[in-house]
């Protein structure tokens, strides 16, 4: 019979993150089975494959899958490029999960749908730790099976499941009916969705970068086609929204800031903020929408499609079966929470963490990647590659490892690109949530 500890690590979703802790089980010679849901890995980061990304490639690579890389001849990509989307993928990601380390256990087209401990509800404690967990994977989109695990990283990121526009999170009103004309995230408009967008009257929703890139995106297209019309509705105030512009310590995010002030100066963009969504209605096969700026009701002029870059949130309903130990709001790790808080911090304020901070009541499972942040926004590899280091180095059974835990980005520079409620914008100090257990975001000022 096998024992538990013969039995493979679980990774799930095979984005930068899941293949970087597959290679890192790898040199530690550790048994594992990675489940990809896409046809492709890395099938979110295809999704925006025709965006540039901020951070240059010196900082996207794992190191452990660099050794793992390294060893069958690749050349890494210059250190200080930025990559696209498509450059990760091919690059980096693609040659990788194709390593003979990697492949053979690699199961594409493979969505986990139900992870638990083996003949154990989540109400049963006794004898919990030594049993081990079980998935269930949809194949193909048709075919269930069963597998075991003896501890699993949760990888599956939060891009596949945006949030909804309405301003309170939830949906505004007739936006899932007309969701035909909404898109949720950074479409290609220079290239496989330019004919639905030029000379298009089109609103973005949304103040993070997601929405930045979005509207970037549509200028070039308005360069093309002049009778595009950008909107941009959000609820924080712009001086926010352009982030720390040259103080920030990745230039190219810096940069992001510079030119989205730059399209507003110019007037490219009509801005209304702070404006709440409450309806979506189809007239005349235009988008009415409709909200409140202040307190006054008012109507946009009518578009002709909506993209939404309000964030995403992870996907929990895999895993009701198993004990975890989430944020109530920010719905990241728990212990993560405080560290991670946009209420509190700005981007790359993180400090390093690792296996101790990720640990849930479940012993041996572990949500890692962009899916530990929840629903803050500022997730970067960097901290991920770090997170699944320690970790598979707690699973193999190496504590000192996983308690040393260090981060390789650069100094944290300002970012109040995400701040929220928070007056002194830009400043990364020390501030305390002061009452976890009752969620307070109490504030102390910046000094
Ligand atoms: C436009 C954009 C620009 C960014 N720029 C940067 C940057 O400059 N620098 C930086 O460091 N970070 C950047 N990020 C943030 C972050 O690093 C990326 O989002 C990164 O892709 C996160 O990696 P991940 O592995 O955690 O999750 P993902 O890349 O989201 O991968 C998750 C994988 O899990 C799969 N999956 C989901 N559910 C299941 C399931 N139930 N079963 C099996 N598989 C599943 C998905 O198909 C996916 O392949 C950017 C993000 C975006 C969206």
């Amino acid at each position: 019979m096998e024992t538990l500890q013969n039995l493979p690590v679980a990774i799930i979703g095979a984005g930068p993150v899941g293949l970087a802790a597959a290679a890192h089980l790898t040199l530690r010679n550790q048994p594992f089975i990675l489940f990809e849901a896409g046809k492709t890995v890395a099938s979110n980061v295809l999704t925006w494959k025709h965006v540039r990304i901020f951070s240059p490639w010196k900082y996207n690579i794992d190191k452990a899958a660099r050794e793992l890389l390294s060893a069958h001849g690749w050349v890494s990509p210059e250190e200080g490029l930025l990559p696209t989307g498509e450059e990760i993928y091919s690059k980096y990601l693609k040659p990788l999960s194709e390593t003979v380390h990697i492949k053979p256990f690699l199961h594409l087209d493979s969505r986990v749908v139900s992870v638990g401990r083996k003949n154990l509800d989540k109400m049963k404690t006794s004898g919990r730790e030594a049993l081990p967990f079980v998935i269930q994977v949809l194949h193909d989109e048709k075919l269930i099976k069963q597998y075991e695990a003896k501890a699993i990283i949760d990888t599956s990121g939060t891009w596949s499941n945006p949030n909804p526009i309405g301003s309170g999170g939830t949906y505004a009103a007739g936006e899932i009916e007309n969701g035909d004309k909404i898109f949720y995230g950074i479409p290609d408009v220079m290239g496989r969705y330019a004919e639905r967008y030029k000379n298009k009257n089109v609103l973005v929703v949304g103040s993070g970068h997601t929405s930045i890139q979005a509207i970037l995106e549509l200028d070039k297209l308005k360069n093309k086609y002049p009778n595009t019309e950008i909107h941009w509705v959000l609820r924080k105030d712009l001086n926010r929204v352009y982030g720390g512009k040259d103080q920030d310590a990745l230039a190219a995010r810096g940069a992001l800031g510079v030119q989205i002030e730059n399209l507003v100066l110019e007037e490219k963009v009509n801005v209304y903020t702070p404006f709440q969504i409450q309806q979506i209605l189809s007239r005349n096969n235009k988008l009415a929408v409709i909200g409140y700026q202040l307190d006054e009701q008012k109507m946009l002029p009518p578009m002709d499609e909506i993209i939404s870059g309000t964030g995403s949130r992870p996907d929990f309903s895999f895993l009701r079966e198993v004990r975890l130990s989430i944020d109530p709001g920010l719905e990241s790790v728990l212990e993560i929470a405080e560290l991670i808080d946009p209420n509190i911090h700005s981007c790359g304020t993180v400090r390093p963490h690792g296996e101790k901070e990720l640990r849930h009541p479940d012993k041996d499972f572990y949500i890692a990647g962009s899916k530990s942040y929840g629903r803050a926004p500022t997730f970067l590899m960097a901290t991920g590659y770090e997170q699944v280091r320690s970790i598979v180095a707690a699973i193999s059974g190496d504590m000192e490892g996983a308690q040393k835990v260090e981060l390789e980005l650069p100094e944290t520079g300002v970012c109040s690109t995400d701040f929220e409620n928070n007056s002194c914008c830009g400043a990364t100090r020390s501030k305390q949530r002061v009452n976890k257990k009752n969620d307070a975001r109490q504030v102390s000022c910046c000094s």
